[in-house]
Parts: structure tokens; C-alpha cells; sequence
């Protein structure tokens, strides 16, 4: 039965809205949603002015262009003419405003870090800037906190954007002679290691708790210093996690230390900016011609595990701007034996990254040498395991790397969700030698009759006898079946964003409800 929510611009989980966060959008003129915008960009108009030429912009020029009817802002280092985006803008025109002329990207950041402008944007992209712009004026400011001592005692947590106080976490500390052990009270059931980020460098401690949408900080500059194994161990049932630090000197601590300035604050993960460790490359192995796994060793000090379906940051400094691009972490290979749980790396992040011929960052990227640090933020992303866990068909829909996320997500549903009868992937490439993981994905259809699947090719060449064609409605048709009338699915797509937004119209179109389509977007 078709399922589909009341019209409504944007659609509730559409990048669009995401995009406002939480602010108030302005309502749009008719033929200006995203799908008008996506057709009038493929429609060949010059969106730049430019005749499809790219130029290096200097700040000067930047600046000349801070009109409605002719705006130019940069984003991380790339200039874009948003004229003609104007009146598409979810947030509205005013919004586009404030970084008109000026670098964009803390204001960007702020409010939708997570928008794939690059692609929204790219026939309005004018070219690359010059030298580094000046920054549009913050809009958020910090709270300030009046700097108290934690002397043990549960301090008054700040609480932000937040309906119920109830669920506020709280945390309270002890030690024995060699260790000290920070009780953080979550009151949330089901609370597990993906949920706790902890990072301790030079007497630093960052303690970061996810509760659903809310994240939880602990930030406090320790009174002694610490060795550099920590521990985390968690009571599920009650909510409670412990850190376990390990004093270096055998001394009596007063107080825990110096709370910083996030210390004790429980708010919308959203709100909270992204924290990023240095991490060390320790491999770099091919895949295929353009695409490599890249091996990076996570500090000693470090907790982190990026849960199916997210993603991280990586940071780089590139001609003296910093540039972030998000990457989806897979595992070192496909496990091919899927009767135990797989034991978990925690000290590793696994990316498989294609290396584009002129791209910024991913030729940055493999320019590093075994040894060097690259920056990894926090995880993030909208996907939940509980979709999988209620389902009994998983499809998943990938093109290029966008095989990325599937990779953990097959892992967990082949070895976790015992309700799932099918899992079926179908994986769009260009040519042969751009599938990843090929033969590990045969032969795991070879060993667990659960899984199949499908390569379709958009530029096959030689002797190709499988499937080819781009996404297309009559495809999805074909592959993407329930195979019992009331089966419980859930489909998810993730490549180009044409092919998802393409793929995610066509399921739609097809009767598969909101509910049960999840696109991988940033
Ligand atoms: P860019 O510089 O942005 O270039 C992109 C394209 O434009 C390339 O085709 C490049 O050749 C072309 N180009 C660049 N400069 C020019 C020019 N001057 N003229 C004409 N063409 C040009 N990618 C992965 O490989 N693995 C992942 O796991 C992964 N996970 C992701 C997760 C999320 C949530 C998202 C949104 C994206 C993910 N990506 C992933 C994509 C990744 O973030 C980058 O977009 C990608 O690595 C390209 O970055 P780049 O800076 O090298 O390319
Ligand atoms: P690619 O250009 O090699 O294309 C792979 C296949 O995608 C093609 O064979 C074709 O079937 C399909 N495709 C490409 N362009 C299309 C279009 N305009 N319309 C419809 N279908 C199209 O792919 P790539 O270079 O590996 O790029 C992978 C993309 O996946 C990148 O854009 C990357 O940002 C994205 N990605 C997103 C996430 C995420 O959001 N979580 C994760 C990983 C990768």
C-alpha cells in the first residue's frame, strides 16, 4: 500500500530542511523546490556568466559581488555565482545574504554542515579562490561559563535546547590509588561503546556521550596527568558508563581538575561543532586502478567507533585553507563468515577513498606518506541500526563508492538481524574494473544464500554479458521486489547524488513509502 506523506516543501528529511537547522525557513515561490533547481541546473544555462570558465578569484573580486543580483560566496577555498539560487534557498535570500562577498564557511557550517553544496552548486561554481577570504561574522556565539572547580561534587549542569530535564545525564568521580574513574549517569537504556568518544591528550579530557539526538560533554583540563591507555566500560541496562583513566604519579587527587568551556553541557548534537584527533596512516593498499583503503591508527587515548552508517571528517590544510571532506569508514575486508558477531578493531579506521585525477582532497590525500597525521572528526550521520533490525529484505542500492556505507551495514545485517530473509545489493559502476570488492562480494554470495548480488554498468566495455543501464525506474522495478506482498523492506541507496535523488523519486514513484528508503546523504 502506497504510503506517502502529504506534500510538503521540503520533504521532512530532505537535505533541504535539514539544512535550515531548526531555523525558520521562508516559504518558496512555486517552481523553486530542489527538483526545480536540479532541472534547471542540467537545463545548460550559463549559472556563472562564465560560459563553463573557471577562475582563480582574488579576495578583492570576492568582495565586488555582494549583491542580491550578483552574489558571489566561497566555500571552503571553491568561489560559487548563488545568483541564480537565490530564490531556491530553503533558508531564503537574507540568509544567503550574510556571506555574500565573503568566505561563507563557518556560516555554512553553522547551519548545514552537512549539505552536499558541491554538487547542488557545481554549475554555479566560478573557480578556485586565490588566497584565503575574510570569514562572514559568526552568527552563534559561545556561552561563557563562569570557570569553577569540580571538586567532586555534581556541579549545575547547563542544559541547552532541551524540552525535558529528566533526561539531562550527570557524573560524579572517584579514585583509588592508581586510578580514577569518571561515572557518567546517561538514564538511557541501551547505551553502548558506539555511543562514547573520549579523547585525552596532555591532561585534556573530552568525554563526549550520544543520547539519541543530544550529545553530553565532559571537558575538563585534569589536575594530575594520566597514562595514555584509557578505559571505557558500560552498564547497558542502567545507562551508566565509566571512563577509567590510570594516574602517572600515585598521588591523592583534590579535584578532577579545570572544567573548559563545554564542560557539563547536555545539547543537540547538531549545535555541537565538530571535534577532531590527529590520526596516524599506517597503510595505503590499492583497490582498484583509482580507489584505496586507507588504514589510519586512532591515538591511544582515543575511544571511538563509528557506528553503520556513519561517517567522519577528514581535515587537511591545502594552500593554506583548510578543506573537509566526509568519508564513510568500512571494514579492512568483507567478512565472509557470518555466524559470529566480528570481533571489533577499535584502534583502526578502515576508508576506502577513489583518488580523483584532479580532485582537491583526495590527491592531497594520497600524497601522504606511511607515518604522517591527518585530522578525524567525530562521527556522524542519520542512520539508525534499528531500521535494519525490523526488517526482512534489505536492499541496497550503490554506485561507485558509494558501495561505502554498505559495507558495514552488510556486515550488521547478515551477522545481527536474525529477522532479515534477503539481503540484495545492486551495485551501479562505469566499467568492470571499477567494482569494488568484486571477488569478495561473489564469493560471500556464494557462502550465505541470504545474500546476492548484482553489477550493472554504465560504460561496459569488451565483453560484458551482465546487466547494464544507469538507475532507472524500470530497473528498480525489476530488482528491487518485495518478495512476499506485506514483507517488511528497507532500501538503501547511496552514489552520486543524481543517482540517489533519481533512485529515491523512482522508489517513491514505485509505492515504497518514506519509511522505508534511506538515501546516504552528508
Ligand atoms: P573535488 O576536488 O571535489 O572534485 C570532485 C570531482 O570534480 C572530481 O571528479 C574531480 O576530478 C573533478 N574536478 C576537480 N577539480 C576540477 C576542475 N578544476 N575542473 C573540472 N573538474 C574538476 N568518497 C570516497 O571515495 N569514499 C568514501 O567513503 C566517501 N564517503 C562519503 C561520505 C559522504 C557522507 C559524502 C557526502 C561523500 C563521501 N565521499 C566519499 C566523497 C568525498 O567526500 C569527496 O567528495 C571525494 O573524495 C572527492 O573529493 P576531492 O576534493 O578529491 O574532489
Ligand atoms: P562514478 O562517477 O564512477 O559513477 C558510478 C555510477 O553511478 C555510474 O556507473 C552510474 O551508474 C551512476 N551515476 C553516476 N552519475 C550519475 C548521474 N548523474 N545520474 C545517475 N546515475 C549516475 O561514481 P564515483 O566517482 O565513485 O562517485 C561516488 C559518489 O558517491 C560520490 O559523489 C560520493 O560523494 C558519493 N558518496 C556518498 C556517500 C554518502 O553520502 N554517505 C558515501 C560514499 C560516496
Amino acid at each position: 500500500m502506497l504510503n506517502v506523506p502529504p506534500q510538503a516543501f521540503p520533504a521532512p528529511s530532505s537535505q533541504q530542511r535539514a539544512a535550515a537547522g531548526g531555523r525558520a525557513k521562508v516559504p518558496l515561490k512555486p517552481g523553486r523546490s530542489l527538483m526545480d533547481w536540479i532541472r534547471l541546473t542540467k537545463s545548460g544555462k550559463d549559472m556563472t556568466g562564465l560560459k563553463g570558465r573557471l577562475i582563480e578569484v582574488t579576495e578583492d573580486e570576492l568582495a565586488k559581488h555582494n549583491k542580491k543580483e550578483d552574489c558571489w560566496i566561497c566555500i571552503r577555498g571553491f568561489v560559487y555565482n548563488v545568483t541564480p539560487y537565490m530564490e531556491y534557498h530553503p533558508g531564503g535570500e537574507d540568509e544567503l545574504m550574510k556571506a555574500a562577498g565573503t568566505d561563507g564557511t563557518d556560516l555554512f557550517d553553522q547551519v548545514h554542515r552537512w549539505v552536499n553544496y558541491e554538487s547542488m552548486l557545481k554549475e554555479c561554481l566560478v573557480g578556485r579562490m586565490a588566497v584565503k577570504p575574510i570569514t562572514a561574522p559568526k552568527e552563534i556565539t559561545s556561552v561563557s561559563e563562569e570557570k569553577k572547580q569540580l571538586n567532586g561534587m555534581l556541579p549545575k549542569k547547563k542544559v541547552l535546547c532541551t524540552s525535558s530535564k529528566d533526561l539531562t545525564p550527570s557524573y560524579d568521580w572517584f579514585q583509588t590509588d592508581s586510578l580514577i574513574t569518571i561515572a557518567v549517569y546517561t538514564k538511557q537504556k541501551g547505551m553502548n561503546a558506539d555511543l562514547v568518544i573520549l579523547d585525552c591528550e596532555d591532561k585534556r579530557l573530552r568525554g563526549e556521550i550520544i543520547v539519541d539526538d543530544y550529545s553530553y560533554l565532559l571537558e575538563v583540563d585534569l589536575s594530575h596527568a594520566v597514562q595514555e591507555d584509557v578505559a571505557v566500560n558500560i552498564a547497558e541496562k542502567v545507562g551508566k558508563v565509566e571512563i577509567i583513566l590510570k594516574k602517572k604519579d600515585n598521588v591523592h587527587w583534590k579535584i578532577l581538575g579545570q572544567p573548559l568551556e563545554n564542560h557539563n553541557t547536555f545539547m543537540k548534537r547538531t549545535d555541537r561543532g565538530l571535534f577532531y584527533r590527529k590520526c596516524k596512516l599506517v597503510s595505503k593498499t590499492e583497490v582498484t586502478h583509482d580507489t584505496k583503503l586507507f588504514c589510519l591508527l586512532l591515538p591511544e587515548s582515543t575511544h571511538l567507533r563509528v557506528p553503520t552508517g556513519q561517517h567522519v571528517y577528514l581535515k587537511q590544510i591545502i594552500a593554506g585553507t583548510e578543506v573537509v571532506k566526509p568519508y564513510t569508514p568500512v571494514l579492512p575486508f568483507l567478512p565472509l563468515d557470518f555466524q559470529e558477531p566480528s570481533c571489533h578493531d577499535s584502534a583502526h579506521i578502515y576508508l576506502m577513498i577513489k583518488i580523483y585525477p584532479r580532485g582537491l582532497f583526495t590527491q592531497a590525500l594520497d600524497h601522504l606518506q606511511i607515518g604522517d597525521y591527518i585530522s578525524v572528526s567525530s562521527p556522524e550521520g542519520s542512520f539508525k541500526k534499528s531500521q535494519v533490525q525490523t526488517s526482512e529484505e534489505l536492499f541496497l542500492l550503490a554506485a561507485g563508492t558509494g558501495f561505502t556505507p554498505m559495507v558495514k551495514l552488510l556486515n550488521f545485517a547478515l551477522t545481527e538481524v536474525n529477522c532479515l530473509r534477503t539481503v540484495k545489493l545492486i551495485f551501479f559502476n562505469r566499467t568492470e574494473d571499477d567494482i569494488l570488492w568484486r571477488n569478495q562480494l561473489e564469493q560471500l554470495a556464494l557462502k550465505d544464500e541470504r545474500f546476492e548480488v548484482q553489477f550493472i554498468l554504465s560504460q561496459p566495455v569488451r565483453d560484458w554479458v551482465g546487466k547494464q543501464g544507469m538507475i532507472s525506474s524500470s530497473l528498480l522495478s525489476e530488482f528491487v521486489k518485495r518478495s512476499r506482498k506485506d514483507s517488511k523492506v528497507l532500501i538503501c541507496i547511496c552514489g552520486p547524488t543524481p543517482f540517489t535523488e533519481q533512485g529515491v523519486q523512482y522508489l517513491k514513484d514505485l509505492g515504497y513509502s518514506q519509511e522505508e528508503v534511506h538515501p546516504f546523504t552528508a
